[in-house]
């Protein structure tokens, strides 16, 4: 039965304002399921409040307690994980199995974030000059805001939620209109870790609430992932509004194979990496790159794998990719393979000729071979289960071909030799690399981001750069001198 989904404001259920909806659908039957109450300018400004009101207490809430608080919505997050694995799956559409993954990769963040007094701690001069010591702390900014996409409705908000608020800061999310539950119920349990109201808020909505919190003074920073073209938005506008901006976008992730790699596991990896979550990863791998006389038999290998793949509804357990997450951006795929194949690439492996018995959003693989770097298929993210194949005859060649990409998310390399792997470390333009990892998503105790037009701003996200970003420097320079040797002196302090 269609429900109504809210806002979750100052620790309630809030209904939006703007009398604007938008609908949810369940990908994998077409049914829609849900109305989504849009924000108005006075619901974001209702939520910034309640943030703005639990911060003066929060940031001076000890670290013990924090973390302890960190440490039950950790739990009741890794308890929850089936009923979050399924709201995923019923709005994305995912394979449950792949549903529960990002609900694990998440609770990495968590983790870390429970560690936070250690991140926290602060550097000590003492005798810095004649009875002075210095030393650095890192406080929190104030209120923040974190604006996510629909391809990972649960981890990627807990990419900063985490470090954020065990900062000490208060947060405002906006999810993604598309799936907005499962956002929802990680603000439930946190709730029900005992976190005070307002601490983390969740504001459903679309532009209007974007662009409510970009322009919003109580907003201190804003944390973006989605689009480039909105990425791009996003950072110019809240840097002009004199906010702290990370802005992770879009990418075409390349993985090139070498003459020398294994075969079968470059073949299984490509097949992996490029079809699971139905290709709509910022990191799957969407060109493939083959070096030399390998491009023949990898790519028939790949094409046996791909006869294999079971395409269904994420909520059967034999379904290895679910549909794509809309019936419009199903559209906007197909059409670039038309657009492919009309440029005079080989569609070997065409997804379009599978026809399903469903209204779902479905769409088989697709491998596209021949592809040069004029097509729209390379040139364009098409955010689907296409992958497309670019020959080269050398390893510089492959890797210049990625320089010249405009993106610079997530880049990988097959090989079985060490000094081609650590040639392509060193010289490849991208923010995350593999070598025989096909998807090289750093775990929750490093960074994530990319370079070029796949990040805008200068911090990357979650991890200890995460911590970094939400968290300002302060520089304290003290004395206690005996009142016997004071004395006026107009000259500019120095350091004796
Ligand atoms: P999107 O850019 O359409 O939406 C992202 C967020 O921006 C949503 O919350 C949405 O409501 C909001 N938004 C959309 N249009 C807006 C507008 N005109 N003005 C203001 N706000 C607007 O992205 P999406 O389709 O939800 O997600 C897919 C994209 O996200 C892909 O490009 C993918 O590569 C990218 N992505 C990047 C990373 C990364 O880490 N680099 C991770 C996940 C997804």
């Amino acid at each position: 039965m269609k429900h109504d989904i809210k806002h979750y404001i100052d620790g309630s259920s809030v209904a939006a304002t703007s009398g604007r909806t938008s609908p949810v659908f369940n990908p994998a039957t077409g049914d829609h399921t849900a109305d989504l109450g849009l924000a108005s300018l006075d619901d974001v400004n209702a939520a910034v409040a309640a943030a703005r009101a639990a911060y003066h207490t929060w940031r001076r809430t000890s670290i013990a307690a924090r973390s302890k608080l960190m440490f039950r919505f950790r739990n009741l997050v890794e308890e929850n994980t089936d009923s979050i694995a399924r709201a995923l799956t019923a709005e994305h559409g995912k394979v449950l199995s792949d549903a529960v993954g990002e609900v694990e990769r998440g609770l990495e963040n968590i983790e870390f974030a429970c560690g936070i007094a250690e991140l926290l701690k602060g550097s000590y001069n003492e005798g810095a000059s004649a009875g002075i010591n210095v030393y650095t702390i890192r406080q929190p900014l104030g209120v923040v805001a974190g604006i996510t996409p629909f391809n990972f409705p649960a981890m990627v908000p807990l990419w900063t939620i985490p470090n954020a608020i065990a900062a000490g800061n208060t947060y405002v999310l906006k999810p993604s209109e598309r799936d907005p539950s499962a956002p929802l119920l990680l603000a439930e349990l946190f709730q029900e870790a005992g976190f005070p109201d307002g601490v983390l808020n969740v504001l459903q909505g679309d532009k209007v609430a974007v662009d409510g919190l970009l322009e919003h003074r109580d907003v201190q920073a804003v944390s973006f992932v989605g689009s480039t073209p909105i990425a791009k938005y996003v950072y110019e506008t809240g840097t002009r509004n004199g906010k702290r901006v990370q802005a992770l976008a879009g990418a075409k992730n390349h993985m090139v194979v070498m003459p020398d790699a294994e075969l079968d596991i470059a073949a299984d990896a490509a097949v992996s990496a490029a079809f699971g979550s139905a290709g709509e990863r910022c990191m799957a791998v969407s060109v493939l790159v083959t070096v030399g006389d390998i491009a023949d038999p990898l790519i028939d290998a790949i094409r046996e794998r791909m006869s294999r793949l079971i395409v269904g509804d994420g909520t059967d357990p034999d379904s290895e990719m679910g549909p794509l997450v809309t019936a419009e951006h199903r559209g906007r795929v197909v059409d670039y393979i038309a657009q492919g194949a009309a440029a005079g690439a080989s569609v070997a492996v065409d997804g379009r000729d599978q026809a399903f018995n469903s209204n779902g959003y479905f769409l088989a693989p697709t491998l596209i071979d021949n592809v040069t770097t004029d097509m729209s298929v390379y040139t364009d993210e098409i955010f689907g289960p296409v992958l497309s194949v670019v020959r080269t005859d050398s390893f510089d060649e492959a890797v210049r071909l990625i320089r010249n990409n405009r993106w610079g998310n997530g880049a990988a390399i097959f090989t079985r030799d060490g000094g081609t792997a650590r040639a392509f470390q060193d010289d490849v333009e991208a923010g995350m690399v593999g070598i025989n990892v096909p998807i090289p998503v750093p775990v929750g105790y490093h960074s994530f981001g990319g370079w070029n037009d796949s990040l805008f701003g200068d911090t990357t996200m979650y991890g200890p750069e995460g911590v970094r970003f939400f968290t300002r420097p302060k520089v304290v320079t003290s004395r206690w001198p005996d009142p016997a040797e004071s004395s006026v002196n107009l000259g500019f302090p120095r350091s004796d």
